[in-house]
């Protein structure tokens, strides 16, 4: 799932405003950065192929286009999907 530039820039804003994302980097502290628009799923490794039952995590990511560093904010703390429909929060 992905936000479109017009939807995610806002949103991004107003994270910044609140203080929950940092806008610069923290290893090199360069202001060249890049939000990823999709939001990315990492999913627990069990040792199984596939494993529908295993914990899962959702994650919007920032990586700095200086240095290469790269941030995961959890996308549910921070109110970008609908914990019961799974659904983008496009208007927060
Ligand atoms: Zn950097």
């Amino acid at each position: 799932m992905e936000f479109t530039k017009d939807e995610l820039l806002p949103i991004l804003n107003n994270l910044i405003i609140e203080g929950k994302i940092n806008p610069k980097c923290k290893n090199c502290n360069s202001d060249d950065i890049k939000f990823d628009p999709k939001i990315f799923r990492i999913q627990e490794y069990t040792g199984k192929t596939i494993d529908l039952l295993s914990s899962q995590r959702v994650f919007l990511i920032k990586t700095c286009q200086n240095c290469g560093y790269t941030e995961f904010y959890d996308a549910l703390v921070l109110g970008l999907i609908d914990p019961v429909t799974g659904e983008l929060k496009k208007n927060k």
